[in-house]
């Protein structure tokens, strides 16, 4: 049987501190790891064994794992698109996608639309696994167990207008309903968690000086956040059979409130961020740079360090791009009136090791780096028995990762379709050489190209 031999001097583990010496072996035929052996164990050359050496200066890790992102096909595929989408995943070592309901048309709100959001992915080919969200909208509840038999990961809602009029916000009622509707099943229900419960608190009056970040940011006070916190947390609580999610994180002021809750007792409610959030700050942005511009808003170098901590406490469960992408018109005129969302599909490794991976004492263990950007979203997906580690058993998705090497980040290097990007410009640590699904090469980091563009499969 045809077989992949991967010997690595530096191989790293969710949750561990330091790489290790690991030899993988990865049956071809089903695409899964064999076996796992630690050190670097003598192979001899054998017929239908094929060796794959990775050297000291690289590392191998697991494929990662992007749990939010906006493809936007069928129907705003001038924004993204599968093709374009996966693409730009497995340009940064991602192998696996799951795809939000908003932004397509249609959006992934009745088992109809599933079907066709995948025969469209189906038609045109992904180079990388993908998995799609569903969507909770009023008057939908009676779709939503459809639509979970039929594979959704769980169910993303705004309670916030979307800023797409086919993905209207939900109030209380329409959320009583789906939670009802989904009661028992234990299923994921995510939040875009911005609530204008008193719309004097947000200072969206103030117009002038559009040009300028700071009047965006004041019509988005972090109070939205934590409006929306307070009611996530009565729904968690009245159904404890469901399990909630705050997406996008970004007021650092209710990481105390989750930690509270957590002590609490309460343990169905997860929380993830962005790479934005940590990464960037609001004092930094330049007048009409919309490309930094997304809801929540980016805020200040007071919230991202606050945030920062949340991931090194483990408040924050993972990391995700939320990439929300769309066309350069969009982005066009100043903060008040351009498309809000930020896009860096494929820039979450490089990102997180510049922000985290060094080896000071403000720095995290290259491990949980790899926890957050893979192992912890394959569980949170519940796919973690293929996905999310170098395992027997799991799809052999892995990718060889140079972390002394740094790129100045250009447009060309960018692979998704818009190539706008608040990071252009920006020098990044550590750079993608290859990355793996199911034992097969599908990018190759030194030629920048994709080796095997239809090799994902749904998840
Ligand atoms: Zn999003």
């Amino acid at each position: 049987m045809a077989q992949l031999v991967v010997v690595a001097e530096n191989a790293l583990l969710p949750g561990e501190t330091h790489p290790r010496p690991a030899k993988l072996t990865v049956d071809l035929e089903s695409g899964r790891i064999r076996n796992v052996q630690d050190g670097i164990v003598d192979i001899e050359d054998k017929d239908g064994v094929e060796i794959l050496r990775v050297t000291d200066e690289d590392v191998l890790l697991p494929g990662l794992i992007d749990c939010h992102v906006h493809l936007n096909q069928p129907g705003r595929t001038d924004w993204e698109g599968f093709q374009t989408g996966t693409l730009a995943a497995i340009s940064g070592g991602v192998t696996t996608l799951i795809d939000m309901p908003l932004n397509s048309i249609p959006p992934t709100t009745t088992v109809a639309h599933l079907n066709e959001k995948r025969e469209e992915a189906r038609r045109v080919g992904m180079s990388c696994d993908l998995g799609f969200w569903g969507g909770i909208i009023p008057g939908n509840s009676s779709e939503l167990r459809g639509l979970l038999k039929e594979g959704v990961k769980g169910f993303k809602c705004f309670l916030i207008e979307s800023g797409v009029e086919e993905f209207p916000c939900v109030g209380e009622e329409d959320l009583l309903e789906a939670c009802n509707a989904l009661e028992g099943t234990n299923a994921l229900i995510l939040f875009h968690a911005e609530l204008d419960s008193s719309p004097s608190q947000s200072d969206t009056n103030s117009c002038e000086h559009p040009e300028r970040y700071s009047t965006f940011l004041r019509s988005r006070p972090p109070a939205l956040e934590l409006d929306a916190l307070s009611l996530i947390l009565r729904f968690a609580k009245q159904f404890p059979s469901l399990r909630f999610h705050i997406v996008h994180l970004s007021a650092s002021s209710a990481l105390p409130v989750i930690q509270h809750a957590r002590e609490e007792g309460m343990q169905n409610l997860t929380v993830e961020t962005c790479f934005h959030y940590l990464t960037l700050s609001s004092e930094d942005i330049p007048e009409n740079r919309t490309e930094y511009k997304c809801c929540p808003p980016i805020r200040d170098e007071v919230n991202r360090q606050a945030l920062l901590q949340g991931v090194r406490d483990g408040i924050i469960d993972f990391v995700v791009s939320d990439h929300s992408p769309c066309t350069p018109e969009l982005k066009k005129g100043d903060f008040l009136s351009a498309w809000g969302g930020v896009s860096s599909l494929g820039l979450g490794l490089q990102l997180l090791w510049t922000e985290l991976g060094g080896q000071g004492q403000q720095d995290l263990p290259w491990g949980r780096i790899v926890d957050l950007l893979c192992a912890r979203q394959a569980k949170q997906v519940g796919i973690d028995d293929r996905k999310g580690g170098l395992a027997i058993g799991k799809d052999a998705d892995f990718v060889i990762f140079s972390p002394k090497q740094a790129t100045h980040l250009e447009q060309s290097h960018l692979n998704f379709k818009n190539k706008m990007s608040p990071y252009v410009g920006k020098r990044l640590n550590g750079s993608v050489k290859a990355t793996y699904i199911r034992g097969q090469q599908v990018w190759d980091g030194s030629q920048g190209k994709a080796l095997d563009p239809k090799r994902g499969h749904f998840i």
